[in-house]
């Protein structure tokens, strides 16, 4: 659960950037870092929030939606994103560029499997090697969520492990027998001979299993033999204080689970409802809008202010102007991944009575008289 460095500041480009800019903005910085070209300890993580962030930045439907929600965790980044890596790198004499992306987020046959890019890599890993989909929680905090953190179990309905079968597939009481085809492996080596001097060995799904290295005779019904069913499980969300609109946080393992039984991860949205009394300010602090008394800030007095946890004395001086912000300091929010609160701002705001008394009239009147001399 760490905190993302924003997209448009690690591509160095304006959040009104054009594709082309960001594009280029991204060769030139890839190129820089590339793994296989800069051999310094943090180029490769470099790399990787570069990637990220071209990911998300040149995919205009990704774009709104981080420009609105922000950071959604690094595979709903990659995944169908319009970006076209194969070419930049290609352009530049890279090869092998699902290797060096493989390599480096060491999850071959995960993070980019078949179905993460819409463009076609080609080959790659069996299907039945899938991870499951990532799920999208988006949850809504008040501002006192934000202030002590909030732990919640939630409802997410998701593919999950069969509770019939225990995930097999198989009728309650038979097994899965192994297919004899490939030996259980899912699949099956077929060697061309391409000259009298080299051959080519390739893997392919085994057709008598579907891949699945075993096979069903009577299959489960609560799944139909996929082993996987649409389940509500119940996830505790804790949610550290000092959260900020947008941000997001990635449960590894939550997400719905492939056929394969490798489950995604649930990304969980963090939405921030508006406080009716008090706006959000940075670091943490708090804006609120004082009514006084024009007397109040002339004579100087004590006044009460609310606070998120109760109410504060507030002293104003004898002068104070119209418009000043005084603090009360500590009396803010949280600051996310560092200590301390954030104060109390309070905006003096000076109330123009309406509806006077006769006697009322009168004596501001003659004050305004005595203040004219
Ligand atoms: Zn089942
Ligand atoms: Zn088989």
């Amino acid at each position: 659960m760490s905190r993302k460095r924003d997209y448009y500041e690690v591509l160095g480009v304006q959040k009104n950037s054009s594709k082309e800019e960001i594009k280029n903005a991204y060769r030139k910085l890839a190129l820089q870092y590339h793994p296989d070209r800069n051999k310094e300890p943090t180029a490769e993580e470099k790399f990787k929030e570069l990637s990220e962030a071209y990911a998300v930045l040149s995919d205009d439907e990704k774009r709104k939606r981080y420009d609105i929600y922000g950071h959604v965790g690094a595979e709903e980044a990659f995944r169908g994103s319009e970006a076209n890596f194969e070419e930049i790198f290609r352009d530049a004499g890279f090869g092998g560029f699902r290797d060096i992306f493989d390599q480096i987020f060491g999850r071959r046959g995960g993070f980019f499997g078949d179905d993460l890019f819409s463009f076609g890599f080609g080959g790659g890993g069996s299907s039945s090697r899938r991870r499951g989909r990532d799920i999208a929680y988006d949850m809504e905090l008040t501002v006192e969520d934000v202030l002590k953190g909030k732990k919640e179990e939630v409802d997410v309905p998701r593919f999950d492990r069969c509770k019939e079968c225990g995930g097999s597939g198989a009728a309650p009481g038979t097994k899965p027998r192994k297919c004899t085809v490939c030996d259980g492996q899912g699949q099956t080596k077929r060697v061309y001979s391409q000259n009298r001097f080299s051959t080519i060995v390739t893997m392919e799904p085994c057709r008598t299993c579907q891949g699945q290295g075993q096979i069903i005779d009577r299959p489960c019904t609560n799944c139909r033999g996929s082993g996987r069913a649409q389940q509500v499980k119940k996830i505790k969300l804790e949610i550290p204080p000092g959260v900020e609109e947008g941000m997001a946080f990635q449960l590894r393992g939550e997400g719905e689970m492939s056929e394969a039984g490798i489950s995604g991860d649930l990304i969980v949205r963090l939405h921030i409802k508006p406080h009716p009394k008090f706006e959000r300010l940075e670091d943490g602090h708090l804006l609120y809008n004082l009514d006084v008394k024009f007397t109040d800030l002339a004579l100087g007095t004590d006044l009460r202010v609310p606070t998120l946890e109760g109410s504060e004395k507030l002293k104003i001086s004898q002068g104070t102007p119209s418009n000043a912000i005084l603090q009360i300091k500590g009396k803010g929010l949280p600051r996310y991944g560092s200590t301390g609160r954030g104060d109390l701002h309070v905006r003096i705001n000076v109330k123009v009575p309406t509806n006077l008394t006769d006697r009322q009239k009168a004596l501001l009147k003659e004050l305004h008289k005595e203040l004219d001399n």
